[in-house]
């Protein structure tokens, strides 16, 4: 399942499982490969376990931060992986460290284990409505708790969460493509907002938190970050991503003769605007599948140097031809600079540049590293002055009210990189979460 779950963070991998009734722990820095013969060795007396692959977002990365977290506290053996980012966690943190508690490391995920620690309350449930009522931002949470599972989506619903059941094993992982890894009969259901589900001896049972002032599902996981194969917030990814292409192609009327993705994050959203406007398809760009990805990478010199190692167009593909080059969005132009300067190398007449998103205006704060306000191109330039910038002849983003228009259940989404409106205030008083509301 880790495997399947690679593309969410690349930095480090660690499993948690039970073994004669202790908790053992192996977490690293790299990918999942660099373990998996380790860990399917190492866990075969195992009774049950949870894993987690990290990219930093929130406390930075290093081998410190990588999860699951694991600890032994007033309440037992508790061992957490955490997907997505505590909103309130620097006044939170702050308050516990005045009141004398010692934190190991610099992610806010290990906030939440303090609260179980301090809690009062007594029975897991209470504990955890107790624990996490102070928590505001996204948290789709594992625990393994002894011998018990939890599994909890925040109030908002920012993250993705689910739950499969096989042979009387119950499964827990972000997106359903790790869970289509365990074989095509699997049953699997959506583990909804503000839910909490405990798996024990006795079988499964949920209960749910006090619910948020709005949904708020991320819409970035369905422009970008989860799998195309993935079911996420009921949407099909794969599809997703085409339709937002159609709608990419349905206010534009550059003339060109050929569609190319940037792959893989442009695919699909490549195919949907070349059906649409009409213009033959072509993977005009190779990519090396032995590179990483170049988005998760922390710092701007290994985010270039992953885009050479790893994007390489097609000579006789592009030569001579007018390209409508798209990709999913448009962060600091770094990377497409690089792409549209590497396709007019390679002889394109033309590149028209376009973006599966709309204009990425703001960070995040809930789990996606979008960097500071500062850093995005499209708060310093506009369209035109974006094509000059990374050299392509016109630039066009997806309008937020197209986006909408493509999606099920468009109030329940979160926009607020794009629009602003972010669905619960940012508090964390440092770096780029500063300049949210
Ligand atoms: S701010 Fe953007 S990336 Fe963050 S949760 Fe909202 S839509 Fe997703």
């Amino acid at each position: 399942m880790l495997f399947a779950l690679q593309h969410r963070g690349q930095e480090s991998a660690g499993i948690v499982w039970t073994e004669g009734g202790a908790h053992k722990v192996d977490r690293r820095l790299g990918m999942v490969s660099g373990a998996a013969d380790a860990w399917l060795s190492g866990t075969a007396a195992s009774t049950g376990g949870i894993g987690h692959v990290r990219y930093s977002t929130a406390g930075g990365g290093g081998i410190r931060n990588a999860q699951p977290l694991a600890v032994e506290c007033s309440k037992g053996s508790v061992a957490l992986a955490h997907n997505g980012n505590i909103s309130n966690s620097a006044a939170l943190r702050a308050a516990l460290t005045r009141e004398g508690a010692i934190f190991q490391s610099s992610s806010d995920s290990e906030l939440i284990l303090h609260l179980i620690s301090r809690s009062r309350a007594r029975g897991i449930e209470a504990i955890l409505r107790d624990a996490l009522a102070p928590l505001e931002g996204a948290y789709s949470l594992c625990m393994l708790w002894g011998d018990t599972l939890a599994a909890v989506r925040d109030p908002w619903g920012f993250r993705p969460l689910h739950i499969a059941e096989k042979d009387g094993v119950r499964y827990v992982a972000s997106e359903t493509c790790a869970l289509h890894a365990l074989g095509p009969s699997i049953s699997q259901r959506e583990i909804l907002p503000g839910e909490v589900v405990l798996v024990d001896e006795d079988g499964e049972r949920s209960f749910f938190l006090p619910p948020a002032p709005r949904r708020a599902r991320c819409v970035f996981e369905l422009i970008y970050f989860a799998r195309p194969d993935s079911r996420v917030f009921g949407e099909s990814v794969h599809a997703a991503r085409e339709r937002f292409g159609e709608a990419l192609a349905e206010r534009d009327d550059v003339e060109a003769d050929l569609v190319v993705p940037v792959p893989d994050s442009g695919n699909l959203a490549a195919l949907g605007y070349a059906r649409r406007a009409g213009i033959p398809f072509e993977f005009g760009i190779t990519r090396n599948h032995y590179a990483g990805r170049s988005f998760i990478l922390p710092t701007r010199a290994e985010r270039e140097f992953a885009v050479r190692m790893k994007l390489h167009p097609v000579p006789e593909i592009v030569g001579g031809r007018r390209v409508v080059l798209v990709d999913d969005s448009l962060v600091r132009g770094t990377t497409s600079r690089l792409i549209v300067g590497l396709l007019k190398e390679a002889g394109a007449r033309e590149v028209h540049l376009r973006l599966s998103a709309p204009e990425l205006t703001g960070p995040c704060g809930y789990g996606i590293d979008i960097p500071d306000r500062s850093e995005l191109i499209s708060n310093r330039m506009n369209p035109g002055q974006i094509a000059r910038h990374v050299g392509a002849d016109t630039v066009r983003f997806l309008t937020t009210d197209l986006l909408k228009s493509r999606l099920a259940e468009p109030s329940e989404y979160c926009y607020a990189c794009f629009d602003g409106d972010y669905p619960c205030p940012i508090r964390n008083g440092e770096g780029k979460d500063a300049t949210c509301p």
